[in-house]
């Protein structure tokens, strides 16, 4: 069951999302050569409950971090480890909030020293995806044209788009209805309206689109070992229109690249 909300339940998840933007603003220039995971988790926390919030993972489905930190590989739920970053690593950082009874949710792959070309690119079509998704978030569309404005444009660059995790509603919960795949057809699926809350999230990969789960119960890594990225925000439809409740602007802030969006 969708629970769609209100202009004022929708302002109030703003604040839960603007949390975990700033959040990632901050990680932003501590994601380098050398920084460990799980030190960046407890600065993550620490920042988190300074902004009045609570940490929107952490005891959920027995998660036991505040971040989620996926490496080159990793596609998704990293667990923050005391492995170093390195020159050349990808690193998708994925972190929730709850704030006035509503979650935020979201999420941005960082590069760390010299990136080589083609992750780079990788990197670019997979934040691409996202506002090609975003673009599609309009009340009368279906839920099938978001699913495949992100496939197609993936696609066509030649990436693989992971099938078995999804977007999907948030609100009071981090896991609402609908789930929002990654690939779909045109025409298809729930039609969108007014008040509806998604989490849009690719999780595109340079090779094979086929990920394997780790014995520890949480990490999602690609079958072939080649790396994948992973950006995600929350957004409303509010005046039939997309709006987009977190930001990447205190990230690209803090990495000096122009802020566009
Ligand atoms: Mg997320
Ligand atoms: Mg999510």
């Amino acid at each position: 069951m969708i629970v769609y909300k209100s202009k004022e339940e929708i302002e109030l998840m703003r604040e839960a999302a603007l949390v975990v933007s700033r959040t990632l603003g901050m990680l932003a220039a501590e994601v380098k050569e050398g920084a460990i995971p799980l030190e960046l988790d407890k600065k993550a926390e620490e920042f988190i409950r300074d902004q009045g919030a609570v940490p929107g993972f952490k005891g959920l489905y027995n998660c036991p971090s505040t971040l989620l930190i996926s490496v080159n590989e990793t596609v998704v739920h990293g667990l923050p480890g005391k492995r170093p970053f390195q020159n050349g690593d990808v690193v998708s950082i994925d972190c929730g909030s709850i704030l006035n009874g509503y979650y935020g949710d979201h999420a941005y792959t960082f590069e760390v020293g010299e990136v080589e070309p083609e992750v780079k690119r990788l990197l670019r079509v997979t934040e691409e995806c996202l506002y090609k998704g975003i673009e599609q978030m309009r009340a009368g569309n279906r839920l099938g044209d978001v699913s495949y404005a992100i496939q197609q444009h993936a696609e066509s660059h030649g990436f693989g788009v992971v099938r078995d995790l999804v977007g999907h509603g948030i609100g009071k919960k981090l896991h609402e209805d609908p789930q929002v795949p990654n690939y779909g057809r045109q025409g298809t699926g729930k039609k969108l309206k007014e008040g509806l809350v998604l989490a849009i999230e690719p999780m595109i990969t340079l090779g094979t689109h086929r990920v394997v789960q780790l014995k520890d119960g949480w990490t999602i890594n690609t079958a072939d070992g080649k790396p994948a990225a992973h950006f995600e925000h929350d957004v409303a439809i509010v005046d039939g229109k997309p709006e987009i409740l977190s930001t990447f602007d205190f990230i690209h802030e803090a990495l000096g690249i122009a802020i566009n969006d």
